[in-house]
């Protein structure tokens, strides 16, 4: 199996060889081909498994393509919540190399910091944004923040958002996005409440686990 059996796209097929990967992780070549087709995603998954590329490559891929079809729009389309500002920057960085040739932008937002930067970012417009639930909170009620045409929900983490006291900021950030969006939930592990939470956000969703 390689990424050119995932049927993926020139310019993010070349962004990976530049990043030297050559072979899908398990959870990638399960994962991809599901995204690709717009289901929503049940995956369990720990860090270090290549998750974030599991998503973040699919993500790219649909968003370039519709980027051809309906050219310069400057909303947020993908949105990803993540518990910690280390794994927020990490995803950013996955973003920013595989995207590298799609012309697509994205942007991570995280508390403890000023939030200046971050507001001029987001006027400047960006694809994709990945937050830690508090700052992003923070931002959507000062109305700098508006995730009202996202496409793509991800959780990242979930249990461990649930575990840092996360879950109504994340609950509240939910309500708030388009209920026909495609969503992605990944959990290291899956206890009640984190299945329950799953439950009332996904739909018809394909299970990966690795
Ligand atoms: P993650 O589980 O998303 O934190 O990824 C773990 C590490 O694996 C990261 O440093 C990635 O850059 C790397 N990685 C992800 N997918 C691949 C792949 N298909 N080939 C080689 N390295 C990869």
């Amino acid at each position: 199996m390689s990424f050119e059996n995932l049927n993926l796209i020139e310019p993010i097929l070349r962004a990976l060889k530049t990043e030297g990967y050559t072979t899908p992780t398990p959870i990638q070549e399960q994962a991809i081909p599901y995204i690709l087709q717009h289901r929503d995603l049940l995956g369990c998954a720990q860090t270090g498994t290549g998750k974030t590329a599991a998503f973040a490559i699919p993500i790219l891929q649909l968003l370039f393509l519709d980027k051809q079809k309906h050219k310069e729009q400057k909303q947020i389309k993908a949105l990803i919540l993540t518990p910690t500002r280390e794994l927020a920057i990490q995803i950013s960085e996955s973003f920013t190399a595989y995207g590298k040739n799609t012309g697509l932008k994205n942007l991570v937002i995280f508390g403890g910091v000023s939030q200046n930067p971050q507001v001029d970012a987001l006027r400047r417009g960006v694809d994709i944004l990945i937050a830690t639930p508090g700052r992003l909170l923070d931002l959507m009620n000062q109305r700098y923040v508006h995730i009202d045409q996202i496409k793509m929900l991800i959780l990242d983490e979930a249990d461990r958002m649930l575990d840092m006291g996360f879950v109504n900021d994340v609950k509240k950030i939910i309500a708030k996005v388009p209920a026909n969006r495609q969503t992605l939930f990944f959990s290291a592990t899956m206890p009640n409440e984190i299945q329950h939470l799953a439950d009332s956000i996904l739909q018809k969703p394909a299970k990966v686990e690795v």
